[in-house]
């Protein structure tokens, strides 16, 4: 790293040293993008790097809301709106136990680079609430929604802040969201997107994430001189990225060897059923052990997808931030996989991705393999706003062509500054130019 990078790097870490994901996300930036200010000496007057690492705002609430036996709970809420630069700001809400402010403000850095990678005009945000859904029944959840948005729909509005889902966030979440919205202020469709397709969402945005991220995928197996037919694919997860990546890769003549959740993994070499996935974890709130029942003799093992020993050509993580150190990556490259692209946002850590590049393995990170979700979400935004919908094949086509954009733009900006075929750090030049550029033509924001 340059004295320079470096001395930005130690005082974020100085101030913010217990922000761990989010200094991480950081630091893998700032090292991506140290060609580019080394390049524009320029760039270091206007302060761009002290900019985009700050957020414009950051909003902090109390939820209170009261559980099925009439006891009241108080969780934290929280919406960073991290930049505008590119249109309103534009993320999702996780409801997890995990969530604190270091997690969000990692997931809005992101989306700043990685909304802008769709050629969208939206801006970077995210948010949340510590609440944990599992084991809630649907009248918890819905005032526990209720509670969440009759304060968050204070600081949102369909051209400055729209929400979207992420974990534990779904489209009945969001359908309660959207509900208490419209009994609050005037109703408008576009506060929020992932609205299930009835109530205004857009066909193909279930799908989204999954869908563009193996289109992402065929484009880095064809920069290979590669497809999918015959290829042995890991997925860990079982939400709607992972289940709709796994239908992919299937329709394309992929083998799906590997599902998981949080409390264990299902391994069959043959591949998975799929239709049983979907029954279990898709149309209720079961568990992956759960396969079972259908298949005894399935092999299924408590704990991470990432100790077991597989052989596969292709790794797509699809479950949570760090879920991939570096131990896990050596034991895919023993397993022959030679492809990871992410699905979650931020599944491999530093180290992993390093890793990954000294096994020779092509990894492509989630703020371009993981956009198709929000791009859709775009999408929603313009038929809401035209008040039409558009078709299936329509939708989907949108997604393929921004998805290839996507993947040109990381690889043109990977080889214009000599790290060839490195899709992590093209991914990061390529949004940060575009946010420098931004920068310029506003002035000082
Ligand atoms: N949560 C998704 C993501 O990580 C989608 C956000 C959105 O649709 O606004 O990109």
């Amino acid at each position: 790293m340059s004295a320079y990078i470096e001395n930005i790097y130690q005082q974020l870490n100085e101030k913010l040293g217990h922000e761990s994901e989010f200094l991480q996300a950081v630091g893998e930036f700032l090292d991506a993008v140290e060609p580019v200010m080394a390049a524009h000496p320029e760039y270091e007057d206007l302060a761009v790097l002290e900019r985009i690492t700050a957020p414009e705002r950051v909003i902090i609430f109390r939820v209170p809301w009261m559980d099925d036996q009439g006891k009241i709970h108080v969780n934290t809420g929280y919406r960073v709106q991290f930049s505008s630069l590119n249109g309103p700001y534009k993320g999702g809400l996780r409801f997890h136990p995990t969530v604190n402010l270091s997690i969000l403000k990692f997931l809005g850095f992101e989306q700043i680079f990685k909304n802008i990678l769709t050629g969208l005009p939206i801006g970077g945000g995210k948010g949340g609430a510590d609440f944990d859904p599992k084991g809630k029944s649907d009248n918890e959840i819905m005032r526990f929604c209720q509670s969440f948005m009759t304060e968050l729909s204070k600081h949102i509005a369909p051209d400055l802040d729209v929400p979207a889902g992420d974990i534990g966030v779904g489209g009945r979440e969001i359908g309660f969201l959207y509900g208490q919205y419209k009994r609050l202020r005037q109703a408008d469709r576009g506060i929020l997107t992932g609205k299930p397709l009835i109530s205004g969402g857009s066909l193909i945005r279930p799908e989204a994430t999954g869908f563009g991220l193996v289109y992402f995928l065929t484009h880095m197996l064809a920069e290979a001189g590669q497809d999918l037919k015959g290829k042995k694919v890991i997925i860990s997860g079982s939400g709607n990225v992972a289940y709709f990546a796994a239908r992919k890769v299937e329709e394309l003549g992929g083998i799906v060897v590997s599902m998981s959740d949080s409390q264990g993994a299902i391994y069959e070499d043959k591949g998975i059923d799929l239709d049983v996935i979907k029954a279990i974890k898709v149309d209720s709130y079961g568990r992956i052990k759960e396969y079972l029942e259908t298949y005894p003799e399935a092999n299924y093992q408590e704990g991470s997808v990432w100790n077991l020993d597989m052989v596969a050509d292709i790794a797509l993580p699809c479950a949570t931030q760090n879920e991939v150190d570096e131990i896990a990556v050596a034991r895919l490259a023993k397993g022959g996989v030679e492809f990871i692209a992410e699905g979650a946002n931020m599944p491999l850590t530093s180290a992993a991705a390093k890793a990954a590049k000294n096994h020779g393995i092509v990894y492509a990170p989630g703020k371009a393999a993981n956009a198709g979700g929000v791009a859709v979400s775009a999408l929603e935004m313009s038929q809401n706003s035209m008040r039409l919908s558009w078709s299936r094949e329509e939708v989907d086509q949108q997604l393929q062509d921004i998805m290839a954009d996507i993947f040109k733009a990381c690889l043109a900006a990977s080889q214009a500054y000599d790290f060839d075929h490195d899709y992590a750090k093209g991914a990061d030049i390529a949004a940060f130019e575009k946010v420098v550029e931004l920068m310029q033509i506003q002035g000082l924001v």
